[in-house]
This record gives C-alpha cells, structure tokens and sequence, in this order.
C-alpha cells in the first residue's frame, strides 16, 4: 500500500488506495485535488455534495443507512420551512428544480398569536418586497430531489449507500499519529485513512462531517459537545383538512401560543398540512398513545378550530425529543462540521436545516473563492463565521423556547408584550430577514477578517 501524497498546491486531497468491490474508481486511485468526502446524505450532505459537484469537483457521498424514498401518494410527515434564500441557493446549485417537481408549497405569509389577545403579529411576504418566504418541503422530497441532481453528474458523484465503515484512523505523513483531546497540533500533513466494509480504502485530508446529531465523525474528530435537553416534545401530525375551511390558509403558516405551549400549522396544500403540537414530555407521550379519533377529540380542545375546522382526519402521528447541541469547534483533527452535526436548535421557528444550508452555502463561497490556497485559513473562517451565526440563533431560540413554554408569570409578560417589540417595522423587518437567511451583516465582519487574515499572509 503506497503512502498518501497529499496534491501540492491544492485545498483538498483525495486518493482511493484499494478499490474493493466497487468499479469506476480507478481515476481516483492517484490523489486528487479536486475531489472531497463527505459523510451524510441528509438534506445538509447532499445539498454540499451538489455544490461541490456544481464547483467541478468530484464527491465520494457516504451514508450507512437506506434514504427514506419520496412517494407521490403519501407525504412524508417531516415537512420543514426553507426559506426563500436557501431555496434560490438549491436552485442556483441546480437542485430546486428536481426539488419542486416532487412537491413544495410555498408560504408567504407567517402569524403569531398568542393566548386570548386580540392582536395576531402577521409578518407578510409583501412588507419586505419578496414573492414568498419560503417554502413548505417534506424532508423526502429534498433527499430525493438533492441525489437525483447530483445523479445526473455520472461518474463524478460516488454514492457509497448502505455500507458501513469499518476503520478511520488519522494518519500522519511523516509516520504514525496517535490522536490525543486536543487539538493535532500541524494539522497540514494529517489525513484520514477509512476503510469500509466493501474493501474500499480512501485517504483524505478532510472529511466533511454532515451525519447528523449523532455524528460519528464528530466523535472520532474528539470533538466535544454541549447538550441542553428541553423538558418537551414535539408531536407532528400530519392531517387531511375541509379545503373550505384551510384553503385560506394554504399560503400561511400560523402559530399559536398558549398556556399549554405553542401549537403551529405547516401547510403542504389546500387540503393538507401538519400540525405540530409542543408540549411537556410526559403530556406528548401520553397524546402518542392515543387512537388517531382520541387525538382529534384533543385537537378539538386545543387548537383554534376557525383556521383548521372539525372536519379533519389524522394520517400520520410522529413526535420528537427536543435539544439545543452544540459542537464546540467545527474544524478539529481534519473533520469538519455541517448541519446538525453541528447544531441542533428548537424547530419552533422552523430554523434548524435552515441553519444547515447557510452552513453548505458559506462553505461553498469560501471554496469558490481562489484567493484562499490553504484548507486550514478556510476552515478556520468557516468554522468562526457559521460559529457565531449559529449560537446567536441557537441562543435567542433557547429563550423563545423557554419563553413559549414557561408557566412562569415572567414568561408569560414577555409572550403578551412580543407584539408591542414586533409592532416597530424597523424590527419586524430585520426579525423577518434575519430568519429568512439574510446575513449580509454578518458577512460584512467575517469579510474584515478574512481581509485581516490575507495582510497577514495566512489565506
Ligand atoms: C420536530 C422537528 C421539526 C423541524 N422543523 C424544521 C423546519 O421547519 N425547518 C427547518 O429548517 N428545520 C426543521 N427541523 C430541523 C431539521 O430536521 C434538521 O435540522 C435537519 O433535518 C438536519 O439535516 P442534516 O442533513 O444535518 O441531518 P440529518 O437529516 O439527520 O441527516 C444525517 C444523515 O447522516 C447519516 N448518517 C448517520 N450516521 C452516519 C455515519 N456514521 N456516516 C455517514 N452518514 C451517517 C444519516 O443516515 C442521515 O442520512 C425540525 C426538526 C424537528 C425535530
């Protein structure tokens, strides 16, 4: 087995050492400069791989387990909100279009209310001169969507689907490394060497770590985390509707704040949509056990019956764990972090993959940008730049979420006085922006530092 080379003069290096089972890997069997690893086909990998493809580069796509496929007679119940800038990045990347040929909705309209108060905080599409926010995709049309596109590049997009990694270890260069906690003190010779269970070997000096909240990658790299757990669920339901009564909401996603918690309605059209229910666990697992007919009688009671009617019909009931994760560094020992790998957040506001693809969409400028010759210097200003992004939305959603759900006098002041901060335009636009992926000044300092870092000789 020869040793790994890295390319000189390139960001990335990739070489295929024992091509096992597979065919049509031969061109890789000499190390490459253009060609990436990346480890997760959720949303997030395949979205990166795409760009990565749509850069020239060609992408060996790991994933161990089987993509849910997406159906044209049923809907999958994770329906999520992607706003309007990461649906024009998909679409500048060449994916929207394979995306929305399955089904997506899109939504220009966003209500808040909360308890009995007569005020609905409504943010609209037209106050900020867009056509819509975003849009409603279920989480099965993205994958679908997302692999198709990257399909179509042949042999340059490498899926290695339903196989499982036997070995990683990090390797030095110049010889044998041991990983220790800390940081690999110069980490340009370092490189990963994988094996998986078909015989394939591949040497890479980096791995882009999109495997999700429970990434692997993550704790190979010793990468710690911080967990706060939420004493709350999430149920998703995804339901059949009266078109009479929900036809005027197929354009509107609405939440509603109560003393019990947040209850919110993500439409997928006319006649369908998912309503989600957040409450204590304890309350959540209980709803879970109940018939789809003794869940309608709850919703009865508990939604607001004029925006979702009584004719209505549950076709699927799903509920998830609720927890804000945060990696403390995104680039560490040669694995570099995107999407939930990196963060996880409450989904009350819908921001979670939202947060993921600013993630793909900053590391593929940084990658497109020629000025930058070292993988580490870009690294670095990925890893600060999504660093500060992400906790600041990390942390405002973490008061949101207490806020939402407290039963605290407290808590309740601030729910009943949100309209009055929302009520000053200048706010409610910067609010409705900065949620719909507008970072523009958040670019204008990380472009500073990247300006510091070039006089300083280290890009
Ligand atoms: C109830 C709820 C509602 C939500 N609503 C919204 C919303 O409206 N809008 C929004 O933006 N976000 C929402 N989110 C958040 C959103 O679901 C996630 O942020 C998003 O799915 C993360 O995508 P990902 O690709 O990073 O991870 P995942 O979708 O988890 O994908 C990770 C992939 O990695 C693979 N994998 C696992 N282990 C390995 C391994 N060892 N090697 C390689 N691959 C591996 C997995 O098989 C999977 O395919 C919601 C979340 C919840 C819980």
């Amino acid at each position: 087995m020869s040793r790994f080379t890295a390319v000189p003069g390139s960001k990335t290096s990739l070489q295929v050492v024992t091509v096992g089972s597979h065919s049509g890997l031969e061109a890789l069997t000499t190390a490459q400069g253009k060609a990436v690893f990346i480890a997760g086909a959720g949303c997030v990998g395949l979205a990166q791989a795409l760009a990565f493809l749509d850069l020239g580069y060609t992408v060996i796509l790991h994933d161990p387990k089987a993509l849910t496929p997406w159906q044209a007679e049923s809907t999958d119940l994770k329906v999520f909100a992607v706003n309007h800038v990461n649906a024009d990045f998909l679409n500048k990347i060449g994916g929207w279009e394979k995306i929305a040929a399955l089904r997506v909705n899109p939504y220009n309209q966003l209500s808040l209310h909360v308890g009995d108060q007569e005020q609905t905080t409504l943010f609209t599409a037209e106050e900020v001169n867009l056509e819509q926010l975003g849009y409603m995709v279920e989480n099965a049309a993205l994958v679908q969507g997302l692999l198709q596109a990257c399909q179509a590049y042949g042999d340059k997009f490498v899926f290695l689907n339903q196989i499982e990694v036997t070995d990683a270890q990090l390797k030095y260069l110049g010889g044998s490394f041991s990983i220790g906690n800390n940081y690999a003190p110069d980490s340009k010779d370092l490189y990963w060497q994988i094996t998986f269970s078909t015989g394939l070997v591949l040497n890479t000096n980096l791995v882009i770590a999109a495997d999700g909240a429970n990434s692997y990658w993550r704790q190979k790299a010793k990468i710690a985390l911080d967990i706060h757990s939420y004493p709350t669920r999430c149920m998703m339901m995804l339901v059949d509707t009266d078109p009479e009564v929900t036809q005027a909401y197929a354009h509107l996603t609405w939440q509603q704040v109560d003393q019990d918690g947040p209850k919110a309605w993500l439409p997928v059209n006319a006649s369908q949509g998912v309503l989600c229910w957040y409450d204590q666990i304890p309350t959540i697992n209980a709803l879970s056990k109940l018939s789809p007919e003794q869940l309608k009688q709850k919703v009865l009671t508990n939604y607001p019956l004029e925006k979702i009617g009584t004719n209505f019909t549950i076709r699927q009931v799903g509920s998830f764990p609720l927890a804000r994760q945060r990696a403390k560094h995104y680039w560490q020992n040669k694995v570099l972090l995107l999407g939930d790998a990196a963060h996880t957040v409450s989904p009350l506001a819908g921001q979670g993959l939202n947060l993921g693809l600013q993630d793909v969409q900053c590391l593929t400028r940084l990658f497109a940008d020629p000025s930058f010759r070292d993988l580490h210097a870009l690294a670095l200003v990925y890893a600060s730049e999504r660093f500060v992004d992400n906790s600041l939305m990390q942390e405002f959603l973490s008061v949101l979420h207490h806020a939402y759900i407290s039963r605290s006098p407290l808590a309740k002041a601030f729910r009943e006085n949100m309209y009055r901060v929302s009520g000053i335009t200048s706010v409610k636009h910067y609010a409705l922006n900065y949620a719909n992926g507008d970072r523009s000044l958040l670019r204008g300092f990380s472009e500073i530092g990247q300006n510091v870092l070039a006089l300083l000789g280290k890009k």
